[in-house]
């Protein structure tokens, strides 16, 4: 009875299968990675425009498994479907303020820079995340007033009213909050005057290529005007050239992301970088 149940499904049964056990070996992994604190942070530098100076650094999770570099566009999603994204991101938070401060006491000074740290979704909808940016913070003896959140629309999609709430108090901690990947998402632009948002960040998709490319112009026009008549900051990410990077000054973008500037570098790297910038 049951074979001829599944009859139809015969086909493609052994991959669904395989998938899912590719799933739950990445998902083992990765939990045996963040147990043994084996995941590090990379900080990729933020330029603001007029001045060339370093705004902050973003933190992005990277693992590697023998030898091997896996993708976070690979291990999010499986961290965020098995649960797994509620530790990570609570390490990525402390590991990214306890570098900060870090980089202070090398510096013999208080950096002026932010330091920013994704916030998946789900950890808006899970977790206390005003309550751990509080201690992290405390912590690690860091203004609060230094850190940004970066959150994706998906998370005031899945639910408005707790992301509502969690923009707030991360708000009154002192953190400021930048609305990731804006332009991907599919929720009504009303929340940008409702919600207590600081800075948007344009999506790579539309800026990477955008020079000969009048449909991606007019959006990221659009998406600058929108962000000043609501007195947003912006930020443009996939910035790989010099030429782009003048053309957004122009445009009036508040800060800059991308390899033209530096890609995503180890701890020592990114210090390397803001103490070579802060010399010249
Ligand atoms: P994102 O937050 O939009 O991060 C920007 C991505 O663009 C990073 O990819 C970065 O390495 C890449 N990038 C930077 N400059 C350039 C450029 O000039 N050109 C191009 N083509 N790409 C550039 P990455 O590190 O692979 O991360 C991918 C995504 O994974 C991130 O996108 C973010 O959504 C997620 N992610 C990474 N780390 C974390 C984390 O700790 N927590 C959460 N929740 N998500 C994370
Ligand atoms: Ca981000
Ligand atoms: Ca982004
Ligand atoms: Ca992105």
């Amino acid at each position: 009875k049951r074979a001829k149940a599944n009859g139809g499904t015969e086909l493609y049964q052994p991959r669904a299968f395989d998938l899912a056990r590719q799933q739950f070996t990445i998902e083992t992994c990765l939990r045996r990675a963040i147990e043994a604190e084996r995941l590090t942070l990379a900080y990729q530098p933020v330029i603001e425009l007029q001045t060339g100076e370093i705004s902050g650094f973003e933190a992005l999770a990277r693992w590697r498994e023998d030898g091997v570099d896996i993708a976070p566009s690979t291990f999010i999603p499986v961290a965020e479907e098995s649960g797994l994204i509620l530790p990570l991101g609570r390490w990525a938070l402390d590991e990214a303020t306890r570098t900060l401060r870090a980089w202070d006491r090398r510096a013999g000074m208080t950096l002026p820079v932010r330091m920013a740290v994704n916030v998946s979704a789900i950890q808006v909808t899970r977790d206390d995340v005003p309550a751990m940016l509080e201690e992290a913070a405390r912590v690690h003896n860091v203004a609060p007033e230094r850190l940004v959140l970066e959150l994706t629309e998906s998370a005031i999609v899945a639910d408005p009213d707790r992301a509502a709430k969690a923009m707030e108090a991360i708000r009154s901690v002192g953190a400021t909050i930048a609305l990731d990947d804006f332009g991907t998402g599919y929720s009504n632009l009303a929340y940008l005057q409702r919600l207590p948002i600081d800075a948007l960040k344009i999506d790579q998709s539309f800026v990477t290529g955008m020079l000969g490319d009048r449909d991606k112009v007019a959006i990221v026009r659009a998406v600058l005007s929108l962000a000043e008549a609501l007195g947003l900051r912006t930020t443009a990410e996939g910035v790989e050239t010099l030429e782009l990077s003048q053309t957004l000054a122009a445009l009036g973008c508040t800060r800059a992301q991308g390899y033209f500037y530096a890609a995503p570098l180890d701890a020592e790297a990114a210090y390397a970088y803001w103490s070579r910038s802060n010399s010249a």
